[in-house]
């Protein structure tokens, strides 16, 4: 890009072949980019919302329904399209569900302000309007809420998160299971979700996942030759290789005679044998190694009755310190009795064809693990998605206390009262403040759309259904509209509360920019 000084001299800010959009093209550009995201995205939102399947450039295949998997495997280039799926990204990792609803909501939004753009409304007033818009529509949710963290309701949670998502022949068993594991490692209300660990099996029916008390790492014991189970287990938690110093491949010893290699032979094994005498003598009868364990020095470790695994994941090592009072040690020197942690039993199952390593009976017992079951793994990866929605939202509703009644009932009622606060409200920014209530309605009428439903008779019996009920919702398995409380069609407040404060951000960022400078082939 060019300009000229006084003595008409171009110079040049912006590296030739640079792309630039100012003003109302920007805007519209980036608009059109997030509206096209949401369209994409809007046909999985809902118990009857459609797959998607995703191929990455290796060949390989996702087949999901959950928003965040999939923006995250879609490969989006354009900036504004990128900065909604950031947003999803963080409601993930806030509240661990409601992403399809922010992207499908930030899009409407979008759509909206685009409207009052055209009809003239500027910028600003659009931005000060969402504003105060957002404000209400906060407060309005809050009146809607109820109190609730009963075993019975975490369990409608916990199905409504999970229905579509590939569950439905065992919802009632995994909830059970979600709840379960939850309440088990809930600390005064707090739940450390790292404490709950999914581990998938490829192959078995659904219905058989289970809880397991304690924790269960995917790995079975190192050899053969080392006991099966320890009871009493004392166990030492190792990030040292117990391995030769010089095991480089480019390492060269040269030798002059049979005796020489065999005494650097020896050496070699006695230094094995020193490390494994060094973790005898800690008097640890399981050991966890982070790193690699020779094979001289399995069989040592095997003789003296060690159940020891390799290269255990750094996750699963912090998981077993926690529950077993165990600490990490990072030099085999510093292994010391007290450095060990204990459990009551560890042993090695076979669980399908997998063999895996049980950790049960710990000191603390505030930690368990799920075994997800799937015929295949593409089935197993999309329960364990479910799963994990599931525990978000169970642990926001142990936590928050506060639950939303959902198939869309929230969004009808908040619209309904947002339309009456924005009449009592003077100037242009009335007429955004209805956009934001309109765009609200989007999510019943794409849960309706989803179903084959008609969404404009729906929406027309939603809105004359909350003026006496504000529960009244979309069953969009019979196309009903009835008292989704009745249904037991159950959210966390967290949730809906940060899906609607998250899409108002993303629209706003948005319609913020005036100025799209890409670089040559960056929107390509
Ligand atoms: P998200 O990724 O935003 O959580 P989902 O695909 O899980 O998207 O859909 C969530 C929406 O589906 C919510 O608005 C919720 O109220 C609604 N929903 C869940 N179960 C039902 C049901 N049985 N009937 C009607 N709506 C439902």
């Amino acid at each position: 890009m060019a300009n000229g000084n006084q003595q008409n001299q171009p110079i040049f800010i912006l590296r030739d072949g640079t792309e630039r959009f100012q003003g109302s093209r920007a805007t519209k550009m980036n608009i059109l980019a997030g509206k096209t995201l949401a369209e994409t995205i809007r046909t999985t939102l809902g118990p009857k919302g459609m797959d998607k399947m995703l191929v990455d450039g290796m060949g390989d295949i996702v087949v999901s329904n959950d928003g965040a998997t999939i923006l995250g495997e879609m490969d989006i280039t354009h900036p504004a399209a990128k900065m909604l799926v950031e947003v999803a990204k963080k409601q993930d990792d806030v509240v661990g569900d409601g992403t399809t609803t922010v992207v499908v909501l930030a899009g409407e939004l979008l759509k909206k302000a685009e409207e009052l753009f055209e009809n003239g409304v500027h910028a600003s007033t659009v931005l000060r309007g969402f504003t105060l818009a957002l404000d209400k529509v906060i407060e309005i949710l809050f009146g809607i809420s109820i109190d609730a963290n009963d075993k019975e309701t975490l369990e409608k949670i916990a199905k409504t998160a999970m229905t579509g998502k590939g569950t439905d022949v065992a919802a009632d068993e995994l909830s059970d299971v979600i709840v379960e594991a939850v309440l088990r490692v809930e600390n005064n209300g707090n739940v450390d979700k790292k404490d709950i660990n999914i581990q998938r099996v490829n192959g078995g029916e659904i219905s058989e996942s289970e809880i397991i008390d304690g924790i269960l790492i995917d790995k079975g014991r190192a050899s053969p030759s080392m006991p099966e189970e320890i009871n009493d287990a004392k166990i030492a938690l190792l990030k040292y290789p117990i391995e030769h110093k010089d095991t480089n491949t480019d390492s060269k010893a040269n030798f002059s005679s049979p005796e020489q290699l065999q005494m650097f032979l020896d050496s070699e094994e006695q230094e094995l044998k020193n490390m494994v005498n060094n973790i005898v003598e800690s008097g640890a009868n399981v050991l966890f190694c982070q790193k690699g364990i020779d094979d001289v020095a399995m069989h040592y470790l095997a003789k003296n009755g060690i159940y020891a695994i390799k290269r255990v994941k750094k996750s699963d090592i912090s998981r077993i310190a926690k529950a077993t009072g165990a600490e990490l040690v990072t030099d085999i020197k510093d292994l010391t009795s007290d450095k060990l942690g204990t459990a009551g039993h560890i042993f090695e199952k076979k669980i399908f064809d997998q063999k895996f390593t049980f950790v049960e009976e710990c000191d603390n017992p505030k930690s368990c693990s799920i075994i997800v079951r799937g015929s295949t793994r593409h089935i197993s990866s999309e329960i364990e998605r479910a799963l994990e929605d599931a525990l978000g939202v169970v642990s926001a509703t142990i936590e928050d206390e506060k639950v939303v009644i959902g198939g869309g009932s929230p969004e009808i009622e908040m619209a309904k009262q947002l339309k009456a606060y924005a009449d009592t409200i003077g100037g242009r920014e009335q007429l955004a403040i209805k956009a934001f209530a309109e765009a609200l309605e989007i999510i019943p009428r794409t849960l309706a759309e989803n179903a084959g439903l008609d969404a404009i008779d729906v929406l027309v019996d939603l809105r004359s259904a909350h003026e006496t009920n504000p529960y009244m919702g979309i069953d969009v398995f019979t196309g009903e509209v009835v008292n989704m409380k009745d249904r037991g069609v159950i959210e966390p407040q967290r949730v809906k509360k940060q899906a609607i404060l998250s899409a108002a951000e993303a629209c706003e960022m948005i319609l913020r920019i005036d100025d799209l400078v890409a670089a040559e082939g960056s929107l390509n």
